[in-house]
C-alpha cells in the first residue's frame, strides 16, 4: 500500500500545483485522472522522489519515503511522460544497458531478464531493431520494459497512452493490468475510458486537488438515473448550457447530442442514460469550476467532448 497524505507543493512561479493531496493506492492499477495542468505528473515526480513537497507525507508500507529516498528508488519502476530513447541502438542492446545501471551485473542472471521482458513486453521479434525505427506504441512498451528491470514494487506510467493508436493503446494498457496483479502501479491519464476499461480504483484530480477517490463503478453508480440525453440543434445548445446542467456535448452525424445532470427529466424528449466515468468526469469538473474563483481550462483529449 502507498499512502500519501496531506502533501502541498507550490513552484517558484506560485502555481499551487499540490493541494492537500491525500491517497491511499493499493496493490493493483490504479488510474489518476485530470486535465493537463491538473497535477498528475508534479505528483508523480513527488512519488519518485525526483522532487520535494513542500509538506506532506508518503510511505510506501513501512518505508518513510521522504525520509529514505534510496529505499523507494530501489523498488521503483518509472515511466516518465517524455521518455527519450537512444534512436541508434536496438532494443536489446539498449534495455541491456539500463539492466547493468539497474545493476543487474551478473550477466546470465541480466540476459535472463532482459529476455524475459522482451517477451512479455511483445518485443522479442523485434528485439534487434534499432529504436528510432520503432512506432509510439512500441517504444512506450520498451519504456514500460526499462520500468520493469529489477522487479520494481512500485510501478509509475506519466500519461503513457497519449498519442498511441486504439490498439496499441489496448496492448499497452492491458500490460499494465497484467503487470498489477502483483503491484501497485499508477497509471496518469487525461484520457477517460484509460480508466474506465481496467483501473478498479482510481483518484480525479484538478487544479492540484483530489475531486474523487475510490473504486470507479462506485462514482458511476451514484450518478444512476440523474444523467439525460437529447439531440439538440446547434443553435439551441447555448440556451441550454446556460439553463441545465450539461455535462458534455458532441456531435453525433453533424448534430450535438448533450447530456444533462438533474434529478428528473430537464424537459420533453430527454431520455435517461446509464451513466459513465465520463460523466463523473465532466460532473466533477464543472462542479469545481463553479467553485473556483476563475473559470479553469477546457480539459483537451477527452473524446471529443468538452464540458459545457
Ligand atoms: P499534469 O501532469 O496534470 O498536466 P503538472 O503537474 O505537469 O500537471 O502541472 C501542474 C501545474 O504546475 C501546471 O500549472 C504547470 O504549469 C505547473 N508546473 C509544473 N511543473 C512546474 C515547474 N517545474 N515549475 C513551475 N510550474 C510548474
Amino acid at each position: 500500500m502507498l499512502s500519501i497524505h496531506a502533501l502541498n507543493k507550490t513552484y517558484g512561479n506560485g502555481v499551487h500545483a499540490l493541494r492537500d493531496v491525500t491517497l491511499n493506492i493499493p496493490t493493483g492499477l490504479f488510474g489518476l485522472l485530470g486535465p493537463n495542468g491538473a497535477g498528475k505528473s508534479s505528483l508523480m515526480r513527488t512519488i519518485a522522489t525526483l522532487q520535494e513537497p513542500d509538506s506532506g507525507s508518503i510511505r510506501f508500507g513501512q518505508l518513510d519515503v521522504l525520509a529514505d529516498k534510496e529505499a523507494l528508488r530501489r523498488q521503483l519502476g518509472y515511466l516518465p511522460q517524455d521518455f527519450g530513447v537512444y534512436p541508434r541502438v536496438s532494443a536489446e542492446d539498449l534495455l541491456n544497458h539500463f539492466a547493468v545501471l539497474k545493476g543487474l551485473t551478473r550477466k546470465g542472471e541480466r540476459r535472463d531478464a532482459v529476455e524475459a521482458l522482451l517477451k512479455q513486453t511483445n518485443l522479442w521479434d523485434v528485439r534487434r531493431q534499432k529504436l528510432g525505427g520503432f512506432s509510439g506504441g512500441m517504444r512506450q512498451r520498451f519504456g514500460i520494459a526499462q520500468a520493469l528491470l529489477g522487479d520494481p514494487r512500485l510501478v509509475i506510467v506519466d500519461e503513457p497512452t497519449a498519442g498511441l493508436d486504439p490498439e496499441e493503446r489496448n496492448r499497452f494498457l492491458n500490460l499494465l493490468a497484467e503487470i498489477g496483479e502483483q503491484v501497485v502501479v499508477i497509471l496518469s491519464t487525461h484520457i477517460v475510458e484509460d480508466v474506465t476499461d481496467l483501473c478498479p480504483r482510481m483518484a480525479m484530480i484538478v487544479k492540484g486537488q483530489v475531486l474523487l477517490s475510490g473504486e470507479p463503478q462506485q462514482a458511476i453508480d451514484a450518478l444512476r438515473n440523474r444523467v439525460w440525453r437529447k439531440r439538440v440543434s446547434k443553435s439551441a445548445l447555448s440556451q441550454y448550457q446556460m439553463t441545465m446542467q450539461v455535462l458534455s456535448n458532441k456531435l453525433v452525424g453533424g448534430q450535438p447530442e448533450i447530456h444533462v445532470y438533474s434529478e428528473r427529466q430537464p424537459e420533453e424528449g430527454f431520455i435517461s442514460v446509464e451513466p459513465d466515468l465520463e460523466d463523473v468526469y465532466f460532473l466533477k469538473l464543472r462542479t469545481h469550476q463553479n467553485v473556483l474563483p476563475q473559470p479553469s481550462t477546457v480539459p483537451v483529449g477527452v473524446a471529443e467532448a468538452q464540458p459545457a
